[in-house]
C-alpha cells in the first residue's frame, strides 16, 4: 500500500471537488488515496474518499483572527493535516518549531500531520541538504503520536523538475535512518513534488518511499487518476 496525498492549495470549487470524488468512488485500488482540500471545500459528501486539510493553528483556540483550529477541522471531517508545507513556511514564515507547534495540536485533536520538510536549490548547491534535511525534520516532529513525513525538495514543486533516482533515495534513507534512531522507523515517509503519470510509478518503487504528494495534477480526474492507477 503506497500514499497518494492529494493538495489542492488554494484551488478548486466544491463543483470541482464533487467532480473529483465522484470520478474516485469506488476505485479499485490497493493504495491509500487522501485529499487535502482548502478549509471550505472539507465539510460536505466526501463519497467515502479520506479527507485532509493544509494548515493548523498550533492553538487550541482564542484570539487568532484567521486561524482554524485542530478541533474545527476534525470536527468538519479532516482526518489528516498537511503542517510546514514550503509555501507556509516561506510566505507566512513558519519555523521548525511552528510547525512541530501545529504537529502536536493535530495530533491532540485526533488528526494524523503530514509534516513538510525540504531544502531549497541553494541549500542543495551547497552541498547541505543532508544536515538541513536531519534538521528540518527533527525540529518539525512531534514528541509523540503518529505522524507522516513528506519530502518536498522546494526546487521541485510545482516546476516540473523531479530530481533524480539517486537524490530521492539518498533524502529518504537519510530520513528513515534518523527515524530509526529516535523509534520512529515506521512512520511513512513521502516524496512531493512535480509528480505525474509517467513518474509516479518509478518514484514509488525507490527504498523507503512509501507514496506521493500531488500538486497540480491532483485537481482533475484526468491528470490524478493515471497517478494512482500507474502506482497499483
Ligand atoms: C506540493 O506543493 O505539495 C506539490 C507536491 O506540488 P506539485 O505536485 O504541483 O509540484
Amino acid at each position: 500500500m503506497k500514499f497518494v496525498i492529494g493538495n489542492w492549495k488554494m484551488n478548486g470549487t466544491a463543483k470541482e471537488k464533487l467532480a473529483l470524488l465522484k470520478s474516485l468512488k469506488g476505485i479499485k485500488t490497493k493504495n491509500k488515496i487522501i485529499i487535502c482540500l482548502p478549509f471550505t471545500l472539507i465539510p460536505g459528501e466526501n463519497y467515502g474518499i479520506v479527507i485532509g486539510a493544509q494548515n493548523v493553528s498550533e492553538h487550541q483556540n482564542g484570539a487568532y483572527t484567521g486561524d482554524i483550529s485542530g478541533k474545527m477541522l476534525k470536527e468538519i471531517g479532516a482526518k489528516y493535516v498537511i503542517v510546514g508545507h514550503s509555501e507556509r513556511r516561506l510566505y507566512h514564515n513558519e519555523t521548525n518549531e511552528t510547525v512541530q507547534a501545529k504537529a502536536s495540536m493535530a495530533i491532540k485533536n485526533g488528526l494524523v500531520p503530514i509534516i513538510c520538510i525540504g531544502e531549497t536549490l541553494d541549500e542543495k548547491k551547497a552541498n547541505k541538504t543532508v544536515s538541513v534535511i536531519k534538521k528540518m525534520l527533527l525540529k518539525s516532529i512531534p514528541s509523540n503520536g503518529k505522524f507522516i513525513v513528506a519530502y518536498e525538495p522546494r526546487w521541485a514543486i510545482g516546476l516540473g523538475i523531479t530530481p533524480s533516482e539517486k537524490d530521492i533515495t539518498k533524502v529518504h534513507k537519510i530520513i528513515f535512518d534518523t527515524l530509526n534512531k529516535i523509534g520512529c522507523e515506521k512512520t511513512p515517509i513521502i516524496y512531493g513534488g512535480s509528480v505525474n503519470a509517467k513518474n509516479a510509478h518509478d518514484i514509488t518503487t525507490i527504498p523507503h518511499v512509501d507514496g506521493v504528494v500531488v500538486g497540480g495534477a491532483s485537481l482533475k480526474s484526468e491528470t490524478f487518476l493515471p497517478i494512482i492507477d500507474s502506482i497499483n
